[in-house]
C-alpha cells in the first residue's frame, strides 16, 4: 500500500461560549482535518483542534501540506514509526516542538486511522487493550463561571454519571481557590474525585504554599503546578507534597517525558495527543511512566481513548460534559470502547 496524497481543511470560528483558565482565555474553535489517501482506496483522517489563536489552523495547515505531505506521499503508510523519524529528522532545522508537532501528531493519528480502517477494526483492538471500558471525569470549573454556577455544572457532571470533577484555580488568590473548591465539594458530596488544575500559573514558593492547601481539602491530583519545561521545581515539589502532581499536557514530544518521569517529576503523566506527537508517542510515554509505576491521565478524550484502553497504567480520560443529544452513556464512571473501524472515539474534548 502506497500513500498517494494528504489533504488539509482549515476550519477556525469563535468559540460561542469562552472559558478561561488561569492563563488564557479560550475563545476560538479551531481545527484542521487531515486526510491521508492510499492507492487501495482507503483513506485515514485525523482532526486537530486549536482553543485560540485565529492563525494558528492555518499555519499548521501549511506545514503539514507544504513540508511534511510532500514528504511521505509514495511511502507505505502502515510504516508508521518509520515515517514518525523521518518527519522528526525533516523538522529538526525549525525546532521539532510546537506546530511542528502538531504536523506529526496529525499525520501520526492520520495513519492510525488508516491502519484501522484498512484491516476494519478499532485501532484499541491493534494495540492489544487491557480493558473494554475507560474511567472518566469531567473537567467543567472553568474560571469564568461564579460558585453557584460553578456548583451547578459540577453537580450536573456527577449527575451524568463522572467518577470525579476537575476545576481550575488560580486565577485569583488561594483564598478565593478554597471558597469555590469548598462550593463544589458541598455541591458534589464527598465520594466523587475533586481535582484542581493552575495551568503552570505559579512560580516554586507559591505552588508549594497553594498544593499544601490544596491536598488538605483533599484533592485528588494538582494540576500544572508549574511552568511545564522545569524539571527540576517539578522534582522539588513532588518531595514536599504527598497530593500527587500531575502534569504532561504542554511537553513536546515523547523524548521531552523521559527526564520528568525517572526523575520523579510527576505522580500523573497527563500527555496530550497533538503536543506529544501523536498516539505512538502517547503510547511510548504512557509505557515509560507504567515501567516506573506512574499512573496516566489523558489530556482530553477523543481518539486517546484508544490509548487507554492499551496502557497498564490507565487512570482516568478527561473530558467535558456527555453530549446533550444522549448518545454518550457513561458506565459505573466509564466510557465504552468505540466500535467503528480506525480511530473514531466518544469523548469531546
Ligand atoms: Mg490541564
Amino acid at each position: 500500500m502506497k500513500i498517494t496524497a494528504v489533504r488539509v481543511e482549515v476550519v477556525s470560528e469563535p468559540k460561542h461560549h469562552a472559558v478561561r483558565d488561569a492563563i488564557q482565555l479560550l475563545d476560538r474553535d479551531g481545527h484542521v482535518v487531515t486526510t491521508i489517501e492510499t492507492d487501495e482506496g482507503v483513506a485515514g483522517r485525523s482532526d486537530t483542534y486549536f482553543g485560540r489563536e485565529p492563525s494558528s489552523p492555518a499555519i499548521l495547515a501549511r506545514i503539514v501540506q507544504d513540508q511534511l505531505a510532500p514528504a511521505i506521499v509514495g511511502s507505505d503508510p502502515r510504516l508508521i514509526r518509520g515515517i514518525r523519524e523521518q518527519l522528526r529528522a525533516l523538522t529538526d532545522y525549525q525546532g521539532t516542538a510546537g506546530l511542528s508537532t502538531f504536523g506529526m501528531a496529525a499525520v501520526d493519528l492520520a495513519l492510525w486511522d488508516l491502519l484501522g480502517r484498512s484491516l476494519e477494526v478499532p485501532v484499541w483492538q491493534l494495540l492489544g487493550a487491557r480493558r473494554d471500558a475507560i474511567p472518566t471525569y469531567a473537567m467543567v470549573g472553568w474560571l469564568e463561571l461564579d460558585e453557584t454556577a460553578l456548583a451547578d455544572v459540577a453537580v450536573r457532571a456527577i449527575e451524568q454519571g463522572f467518577r470525579g470533577v476537575k476545576m481550575k484555580v488560580g486565577g485569583g488568590t488561594l483564598h478565593e481557590d478554597i471558597s469555590r473548591m469548598r462550593a463544589v465539594r458541598s455541591a458534589i458530596g464527598d465520594e466523587p474525585d475533586l481535582m484542581v488544575d493552575a495551568n503552570q500559573a505559579f512560580d516554586y514558593a507559591e505552588a508549594l504554599s497553594r498544593g499544601r492547601a490544596y491536598e488538605e481539602l483533599g484533592v485528588r491530583w494538582f494540576e500544572e503546578p508549574l511552568p511545564a519545561h522545569d524539571t527540576a521545581a517539578h522534582v522539588r515539589l513532588a518531595d514536599k507534597l504527598d497530593v500527587p502532581i500531575a502534569t504532561g499536557e504542554n511537553r513536546y514530544g515523547q523524548r521531552a517525558f523521559t527526564d520528568l518521569i525517572t526523575a520523579g517529576g510527576v505522580g500523573v503523566v497527563q500527555p496530550d495527543l497533538r503536543r506529544a506527537g501523536g498516539l505512538t508517542d502517547c503510547l511510548e510515554v504512557g509505557l515509560l511512566a507504567a515501567g516506573m509505576g506512574v499512573p496516566y491521565a489523558s489530556h482530553g478524550g477523543g481518539a486517546h481513548i484508544h490509548v487507554l484502553a492499551a496502557l497498564p497504567n490507565t487512570l482516568y480520560m478527561e473530558s467535558g460534559l456527555l453530549p446533550e443529544d444522549g448518545s454518550v452513556h457513561l458506565t459505573d464512571g466509564t466510557y465504552p470502547l468505540p466500535t467503528e473501524p480506525g480511530l473514531t472515539g466518544w469523548a469531546r474534548f
